[in-house]
């Protein structure tokens, strides 16, 4: 047994995972209501403002950005891509499989999205139609400034499709009040469910506008929202049913933590008791502290001859702790993620283990024996 120190999937409670020891039909009401009301409190979370709808979208959460993508933008729109990672650029390769017209801004890994050059590139191109960015930059942990962004976005009244999928649960966001249009998450993040569907919170006004529109049938996000309407909850085709009933207990949980902002609280606790720790034990982050957000953070490598990665790992996971590798292009790190149902002890336990021990100098060969 070990815990998760990953962003998704992540550590879930013991309560979470025993929801899932009963099968469930998808005929009848009694599951679907459960659809329905995991659906209205995904639209609560996103905003107390009127006008908001979800749906939720079986596969990992890059088909619901697939869905999204494919969905929102017609034959004559342009989609804008703010990207500072990975996952940014995965929104322009699924643009690029889809063969929709689109212009990025690639602000590089390490480089935060600079408005003025959104600003410029609305002013200079009215034929872009959307804008998407992602939140936290799981790549680098980074937080992307949202409010920045948005305002532009709205003096420009262009459509704002936000991937959330890493912050929502866990960072408030309200995308009423940020004018965000499609904001895109997935259950195995920071609502602490387990894998195997994403969702969209999205404006009504806007969805409503999408029929015909996708260039998938499986990832049609209007039929499925409209399926999900009319039928009370019900999917188009097989849902993932233990998970989206593990995911209503995992909602259920958020409440009774005290909801997001507790959440966000605790995370932010978890980050900073990491950071502080790392530090004191001689490592170094990636990224400046006012960039940093509370799900992940990225090290550097310490500057050790002796230091090897996947010893470090596999004797962290041996000690009950499995972190994630770097996916830095210029810099050799590792990422330790903070979501979950993890807590201040645990990090501290996490630190301990790894001072204590100061495995990844140790010699291969003495570690063995
Ligand atoms: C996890 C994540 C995704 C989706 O990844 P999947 O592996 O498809 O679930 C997308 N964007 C961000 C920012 C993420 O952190």
């Amino acid at each position: 047994m070990y815990k998760l120190l990953t962003p998704g999937p992540i550590t879930t409670t013991q309560s979470v995972k025993s929801t899932m020891l009963q099968d469930w039909s998808t005929w009848d009401c009694d599951y679907n209501d459960i659809v329905q009301a995991i659906r209205r409190e995904l639209v609560r979370l996103a905003t107390p403002a009127p006008g908001y709808t979800s749906v939720l979208m079986q596969g990992s959460g890059t088909a619901a950005v697939e869905s999204v993508i494919g969905t929102t933008l017609g034959a004559n729109d342009k989609l804008l891509i703010l990207a500072n990672g990975a996952y940014g650029e995965r929104i322009e390769e699924i643009a690029r499989y889809l063969r929709i017209p689109h212009s990025t801004l690639n602000f590089s890994e390490l480089g935060a999205i600079d408005t003025t050059r959104v600003n410029e590139a609305l002013s200079d191109d009215s034929e872009i139609s959307h804008v998407a960015m992602v939140h936290c930059e799981t790549t680098t942990g980074r937080l992307n400034d949202l409010h920045a962004v948005s305002t532009i976005v709205e003096k420009h009244q262009r459509l704002f499709i936000v991937d959330a999928m890493s912050s929502f649960g866990g960072i408030p966001i309200d995308m009423g009040a940020l004018g965000i249009d499609f904001l895109i998450s997935s259950a195995n993040k920071c609502i602490q469910g387990v894998p195997g569907f994403g969702f969209i919170c999205a404006k009504t006004t806007e969805m409503e506008k999408l029929e015909g529109r996708a260039r998938s049938l499986s990832l049609d996000m209007y039929q499925q929202w409209r399926t999900m309407e009319e039928h009370g909850g019900k999917w188009r085709f097989t849902s993932p049913t233990h998970v989206v009933r593990a995911f209503h207990r995992a909602l259920e949980e958020l409440g009774e933590e005290g909801g997001i902002g507790a959440r966000h609280r605790r995370y932010l606790e978890n980050h900073r008791v990491l950071v502080e720790g790392m530090r004191n034990l001689g490592f170094k982050t990636l990224l400046e502290d006012r960039y940093h957000s509370p799900i992940i953070t990225t090290f550097l490598y310490p500057e050790h001859p002796a230091f090897s990665f996947s010893r470090f790992y596999d004797l962290l996971k041996k000690n009950g702790f499995v972190i994630y590798p770097g996916k830095v292009t210029d810099a050799d790190c590792f990422r330790i993620g903070t979501i979950g149902d993890l807590n201040k002890q645990d990090v501290e336990t996490l630190l301990k283990r790894i001072g204590d021990n100061m495995y990844w100098t140790a010699e291969p060969d003495r570690q063995r024996a």
